[in-house]
């Protein structure tokens, strides 16, 4: 996954919110128990909503930035954020 990407809404307010394509949808859906048996299936479901929504850059941004660790924000699992993270510090890192 890309580490950079255009800012078409800023992250820092909550306008992006606004654009959440979960907006109305069961919040539970997004915080599946584990990471595997229907928990997958679930992700899954989540992470179709996130491909369709307009927030789902900067949704991860925050994710990362405020290092939400539980749930799928911006297309993104638990796990692979965790990983992702770790690029994305290193990232910032090296650019400071
Ligand atoms: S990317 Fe996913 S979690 Fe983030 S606002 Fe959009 S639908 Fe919700």
């Amino acid at each position: 996954m890309a580490l950079t990407w255009n800012r078409s809404i800023e992250w820092d307010t909550d306008d992006w919110r606004r654009f959440a394509a979960c907006r109305d949808t069961d919040p539970d859906l997004f915080f599946p128990i584990g990471t595997t048996g229907p928990a997958v299936d679930q992700i899954a479901a989540a992470k179709r909503v996130c491909a369709a929504c307009e927030a789902q850059s900067p949704c991860l941004e925050f994710a990362l930035i405020t290092n939400q660790e539980a749930g799928v924000w911006g297309g993104t699992s638990e796990e692979e954020r965790r990983k992702l993270r770790k690029s994305w510090l290193a990232q910032r890192r090296r650019a400071s």
